[in-house]
C-alpha cells in the first residue's frame, strides 16, 4: 500500500473517519496531523458506535499504531475519556497509541476565550465550537503556547502557567469584563493530566519517520475539511489549521516524499457547519430532505448542517490545493431518496462563468451556481458492494462527478458501517 494522505475536500463532516477506519486494514501506522476536540470522527464496526474527537479513527484495527502529530492541538482530559472510551469497549491500546510531545495544549483560558469572542463578535461570529481550538493556535504562533512536554515539567510548567494566565486574564477582564482564572488551579489540574497521559508522550516524529524507513504502511488521516483551511478556505469563516494535505507533513513530521496518494473524502451532496458563504445551500425543503435522510446534525455540538447539493467547482479547487489522487465519494446511498439529483458544474459571477472556486469570500458570497440535472435511481445502495451492482444512474452520477474533478473514484460508501464500501483500483 503506498503512504496515503486522507483528507476532506468539502466543508468537513465527509466521513473521512469511515474512510481511515477502512483503509486502516491495509495500513500499519495511522496519524492525525492537525485541529482540535472541535470536531467528531465517527467510526462504526459491527454492533460498536465511537465518536472519536482526538485519537485516529483507526485504532479500531487491534494492533495497529496511532499517533497524535505535533500539529495537533491537545485538550489532555478530552484524550484521557477516549482512552478511557475505547478501552471499556475492549480495545487495548498499550504500546499502540502515541502524543507528539511537541503538540501544543489546549488549556482553560483558551476556551474561555474562544467563547468570550465569539459572543463579542456579535453577527460577525464565526460559529467555532468553543472548544478553545483557534486560541490554542494563536497561542502556538505567537509563541506563549505550553506543549504536551511541557507538562512533564513541572518547575517549568508552573513558571510558564503564572506568565501565561497573567497575560490571558488581563484579555478577559480588560477586553471582555470575564472573570480572570487561577493559574494554581490551572498548575494543579495539567499537572495531574500530564501525570495521566506521561505513557503515551513520545517523540513521535522519530516513531514515524523509523517506521517510514522499515517499509511501514501510513495514512495521515485529517480533520474538518478543504474549504474550512486557514490559508485555502472562506476566510475568515475558516479553522485556526491547515486542513489541506501539505499540512501532514508539517503536521506529523516527515517530508513531501514520504506520501504517495492523496484522497479527497467528498460527500455525494454538500453541507456546512457554522456561518460563512456556502453557494449551493438549499434553504426548502431539499436542504431539509438531505439533512433528514443524511443525519446531518454534528456529531460533538448536534448543531443542525445546512445542506445543498453537490458542488463540483468547490471540489475542483479542493482537488488543486491538496493535489488528489483519489476521490473517496461518502453518503452515496442519501441520494437514493431523490427523483432528480443536480450536480453544481460551474458558477456564474456579474455575467462570467466561472469554473474555479473564487479565493476571496467576497466573490464566493456573490456566485450564483449552475446545475445540470440528472435522473436519480430511486432504489436502496446499502446492500450493494460492487460497481457492476450499483443502479445505472447512480454509476452514471459518480462518473460526472470523477469527469466534473478530473479525478478518478477509488472508494464508494454506501452506509456508515465498515463493510458498506466499495472500493475500486487505488
Ligand atoms: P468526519 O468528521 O469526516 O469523520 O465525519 P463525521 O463523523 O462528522 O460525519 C459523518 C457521518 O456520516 C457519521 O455519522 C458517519 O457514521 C456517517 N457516514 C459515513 N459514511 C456514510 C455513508 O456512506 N452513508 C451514510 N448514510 N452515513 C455515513
Amino acid at each position: 500500500m503506498p503512504n496515503r494522505v486522507v483528507v476532506g475536500a468539502q466543508w468537513g463532516d465527509e466521513g473521512k473517519a469511515k474512510i481511515v477506519d477502512f483503509l486502516t486494514e491495509e495500513a500499519d501506522l495511522v496519524i492525525r496531523f492537525q485541529g482540535g476536540a472541535n470536531a467528531g470522527h465517527t467510526v462504526e464496526v459491527g454492533d460498536q458506535k465511537f465518536i472519536f474527537h482526538l485519537i485516529p479513527a483507526g485504532i479500531m484495527h487491534p494492533g495497529k499504531q496511532c499517533v497524535i502529530g505535533n500539529g495537533v492541538v491537545l485538550d489532555p482530559a478530552q484524550v484521557l475519556n477516549e482512552i478511557d472510551e475505547v478501552r471499556s469497549k475492549g480495545f487495548d491500546l498499550d504500546g499502540r497509541l502515541w502524543i507528539a510531545e511537541n503538540a501544543q495544549v489546549v488549556l482553560p483560558y483558551h476556551k474561555v476565550l474562544d467563547q468570550l469572542k465569539e459572543k463579542a463578535a456579535g453577527k460577525a461570529a464565526i460559529g467555532t465550537t468553543g472548544r478553545g481550538i483557534g486560541p490554542a493556535y494563536y497561542d502556538k504562533v505567537n509563541r506563549t503556547g505550553i506543549r504536551v512536554g511541557d507538562l512533564l515539567e513541572e518547575a517549568s510548567l508552573r513558571e510558564k502557567l503564572t506568565r501565561h494566565v497573567a497575560s490571558h486574564n488581563e484579555t478577559i477582564q480588560k477586553m471582555y469584563g470575564g472573570e480572570p482564572l487561577s493559574a494554581d488551579a490551572i498548575f494543579a489540574e495539567y499537572r495531574e493530566l500530564g501525570r495521566r497521559i506521561a505513557p503515551y508522550v513520545a517523540d513521535t516524529v522519530a516513531i514515524i519517520n523509523s517506521a517510514l524507513k522499515q517499509g511501514k504502511r501510513l495514512i495521515f488521516e485529517g480533520a474538518q475539511g478543504t474549504v474550512l483551511d486557514v490559508d485555502h478556505g472562506t476566510y475568515p469563516f475558516v479553522t485556526s489549521s491547515n486542513t489541506v494535505a501539505a499540512a501532514a507533513c508539517v503536521g506529523s513530521g516527515v517530508g513531501p516524499t514520504a506520501i504517495q496518494q492523496v484522497i479527497g473524502v467528498v460527500k455525494a451532496y454538500t453541507t456546512r457547519v457554522g456561518n460563512g458563504p456556502f453557494p449551493t445551500e438549499e434553504l426548502g425543503a431539499i436542504g431539509k430532505e438531505l439533512r433528514l435522510v443524511g443525519h446531518e446534525y454534528g456529531a460533538t455540538t448536534g448543531r443542525e448542517r445546512r445542506c445543498g447539493w453537490f458542488d463540483a467547482v468547490l471540489v475542483r479547487r479542493a482537488a488543486m490545493v491538496n493535489g488528489l489522487t483519489h476521490l473517496a465519494i461518502t453518503k452515496m446511498d442519501v441520494m437514493d431518496a431523490f427523483d432528480e439529483i443536480q450536480v453544481c458544474t460551474h458558477y456564474e459571477l456579474d455575467g462570467r462563468r466561472l469554473d474555479q472556486f473564487p479565493s476571496q469570500i467576497s466573490a464566493v458570497e456573490r456566485v450564483k451556481p449552475i446545475y445540470e440535472t440528472m435522473p436519480g435511481w430511486k432504489s436502496p445502495t446499502v446492500e450493494v458492494r460492487e460497481w457492476k451492482d450499483l443502479p445505472e444512474n447512480a454509476r452514471k452520477y459518480l462518473t460526472r462527478i470523477a469527469d466534473l474533478l478530473e479525478v478518478p473514484i477509488g472508494i464508494i460508501s454506501l452506509g456508515p458501517k465498515r463493510h458498506q464500501t466499495i472500493q475500486l483500483e487505488m
